[in-house]
């Protein structure tokens, strides 16, 4: 069967990352027909907007999308589109698998997080009242009379909205994403202690949740204590459930505790939509130059063909990931190795080393 796909190359580096990623999904055999749709700054040069409606529409139309980054213009009045992609499909659930693989920069051996983030509210809802504004006196003034406190007058506003039905679908999909993918243990993040009514109904509904699955370890911790402790032993930690701030930062600092944005793959997902895309943004300091490291881009192909269900593919890709960083002759300048001589290469060589190894990979599962 031939999957159709819509692909999204983005801005800055992401068609360089995007078109190595689909010449080695190519490469697998699986097959695939892209749908071509630009978003970000070339779709804003040629249709006025960063996020045209035929975008959103193909998406509607495919239900899974490969995706590159976008940068997000400082101060344009437009505020994201990734963050707008997300909520205007409903894609709840940020999925960021941050593990080591052998040979890669890292401090750390073992690692292997799943970083589950909540996608639509929290400080992401969009609700904020520029200082000085109308708006913002009024809230002022709600404040002063109904709590008694008095707001500094030149303060602006950004509002964390946490709510019960988003909280109790985003564990709810921890919860079953650890249980299709044999994970032992969800810990649900939040600041509980002082954030009582945000956060504090988050790990209500997340302790309630967890009476659904008692064949899963659950706990929860602190975000300030659960960075202490994933810079001290992350290993201690399997699938992290978060409100979507926490778990922004959070993902970026698993994906440092493995090898940096380079290997961070990632996975927007909703009923029945997803989006595929590294963690990682458009760095648009190294675009054209053929030089970022594809494999988070690569590595989110991996979750697409387990998402699509072609876990065998999927596996065989990863393994010929994992081969390229553990032989550290063909990586990019982020993955070298700490050793005489080390070689860095291209964005198109990686692809290249890849595709070589799962042609390696294939054969040999034919001689066996
Ligand atoms: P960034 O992730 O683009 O880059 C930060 C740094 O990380 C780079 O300078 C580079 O040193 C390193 N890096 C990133 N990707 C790499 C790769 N593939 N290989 C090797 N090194 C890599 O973060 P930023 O500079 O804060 O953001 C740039 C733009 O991207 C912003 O406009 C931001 O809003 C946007 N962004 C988009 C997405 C997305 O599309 N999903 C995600 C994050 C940021």
């Amino acid at each position: 069967m031939t999957y159709t796909i819509t692909l999204i190359p983005g801005d800055g580096i992401g068609p360089e990352v995007t078109e190595a990623a689909k010449r080695v999904l190519e490469a697998t055999g699986v097959a695939f027909h892209w749908d071509l749709a630009y978003a970000g700054a070339g779709a804003q040069d040629l249709y006025g907007t960063p996020l045209p409606d035929y975008v959103l529409e193909s998406i509607r139309k495919n239900k899974v999308a490969f995706k590159g980054p976008v940068t997000t213009p400082v101060g344009s009045g437009f505020r994201s589109v990734n963050v707008a992609l997300r909520k205007k499909l409903d894609l709840y659930a940020c999925l960021r698998p941050c593990k080591t693989y052998p040979g890669a920069p890292s401090l750390f051996k073992d690692v292997d997080i799943v970083v589950v983030r909540e996608n639509t509210e929290d400080l992401y809802s969009g609700i904020e009242f520029e200082e000085g504004s109308p708006e913002a006196v009024r809230l002022l003034e709600l404040i002063a009379e109904t709590t008694g406190n008095a707001v500094r007058e030149d303060s602006g506003f950004s509002l964390k909205v946490i709510s019960r039905t988003a909280s109790r679908r985003i564990v709810r999909f921890a919860f079953e994403y650890a249980r299709t993918h044999g994970r032992k243990k969800v810990t649900a993040v939040h600041k509980a202690n002082i954030m009582k009514f945000s956060d504090g109904l988050f790990l209500a509904i997340a302790r309630e949740v967890a009476k659904d699955y008692p064949d899963i370890k659950f706990d929860d911790i602190i975000v300030d204590t659960l960075c202490m402790q994933l810079v001290r032993r992350p290993q201690q930690f399997d699938v992290l459930v978060l409100p979507n701030l926490y778990g922004d930062i959070i993902s970026e600092l698993c994906a440092g505790l493995v090898g940096g944005l380079g290997v961070a793959p990632g996975a927007n997902i909703g009923d029945d939509l997803a989006i595929f895309e590294p963690t990682h943004g458009s760095a648009p300091k190294y675009m054209e130059q053929n030089k970022v490291n594809p494999m988070a881009m690569i590595l989110s192909g991996v979750m697409m063909l387990r998402y699509l269900g072609e876990a065998e593919t999927a596996d065989r890709v990863e393994k010929a990931v994992a081969q390229v960083i553990a032989e550290g002759k063909n990586v990019t300048y982020d993955m070298k190795p700490n050793v005489p001589n080390a070689r860095v290469v291209s964005t198109s060589q990686v692809a290249d080393a890849v595709i070589e190894k799962l042609e390696e990979l294939s054969h040999a599962t034919q001689r066996n």
